[in-house]
């Protein structure tokens, strides 16, 4: 099923913007609570948790960018919810509750909406997040969904604050996500959780763009990291996606995007038992530079392949 039909009677064209409205809370459901908590009025209305801090964040899937007509709806309503999940898990937060925004062409199919929809409704109902709200805006012929979500934390983790001897942790396997894996991701969030309750932990941030492109943002200019490259692990994706590009496995464990495993550093006398699953692939060196450095040769490690948008 695809995003479009040319027969106006099975798109949203069909309906108009009241009666479409009216379609996806019914097909929210449960996760769609109501007014004034949920829609219904110009604003949803709702009390911050006190002595908490709030995390707001937003992340878009817009067709030919992050999906593609022939993925199954129901993955796109999934993947967007879980790139929100994994951007409140990379603070050790708790998702609530999120806003959707739709920019829709009039050809869109009702029934691959629906699929969209309801898929994204029951992760939602599952991860306890309500959905409280949105919009919809006609477009000529993009299409894309953005979702802003809210969560809280107790004590948020930041990208910042790696220091000189700390271990660089990852939660799992890296690599070929663009083989189907990041419409299958699943947020870190009891991870995350974790590792916010624990002192030892200094930086934390989820893997969007590639290892070799999210750590050294995670550097400040007067230390460097030392990867123990044998040590990184590589998903059986990335191997699959090494015999199609010909580049080594390891290459695409450090240049691919979307494997939202959380990154994150930790001084070395952190309690293994009581860190997530995790693998240790370094430490940090106090060198200058925020370079990546192979812990065998010191050799830096090229950042210049790794996702980065406008370029
Ligand atoms: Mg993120």
């Amino acid at each position: 099923m695809g995003p479009f039909t040319d027969n106006p009677a099975l798109s949203i064209s069909s309906l108009g913007e009241k009666a479409l409205l009216a379609q996806i809370r019914l097909w929210l459901g449960e996760a769609a609570p109501p007014s004034p908590a949920g829609m219904g009025d110009d604003c949803a209305v709702f009390a911050m948790e006190p002595a908490k801090a709030s995390l707001i964040t937003t992340d878009s899937v817009v067709l030919n960018r992050h999906f593609l007509e022939s993925d199954p709806p129901a993955l796109v309503g999934r993947k967007l919810l879980h790139r929100n999940l994994s951007d409140i898990a990379a603070m050790g937060g708790i998702p609530l509750r999120a806003v959707i925004a739709g920019f829709l062409p009039r050809t869109v199919s009702l029934a691959w909406l629906e699929a969209c929809i309801r898929s994204l409704a029951a992760e939602a109902l599952q991860h306890r997040v309500d959905i409280i709200g949105g919009d919809l805006t006609e477009t000529t012929h993009d299409l894309a969904l953005n979702m802003t979500l809210l969560g809280s934390a107790t004590s948020p983790l930041l990208r910042s604050g790696a220091r000189p001897g700390d271990h660089i942790g990852v939660t799992g396997p890296l690599g070929g996500s663009r083989l189907g894996r990041h419409l299958r991701f699943a947020a870190r969030l009891e991870e995350g959780k974790q590792l916010s309750a624990l002192p030892g932990i200094h930086a934390c941030m989820d893997i969007s763009d590639g290892l070799a492109v999210d750590l050294p943002g995670m550097l400040s200019p007067d230390c460097s990291a030392a990867l123990d490259l044998a040590a990184i692990p590589l998903h059986p994706d990335a191997l699959q996606a090494s015999h199609l590009s010909g580049q080594p496995p390891l290459w695409h464990a450090l240049h691919d995007g979307e494997d939202h495993e959380l990154l994150f550093m930790f001084t070395p006398d952190t309690a293994q038992d009581q860190l997530p699953p995790h693998h240790c692939i370094g430490r940090i060196l106090d060198h200058p530079g925020g370079l990546l450095l192979d812990s065998k040769t010191g050799a830096p490690i090229s950042d210049q392949h790794g996702y980065e948008h406008f370029r």
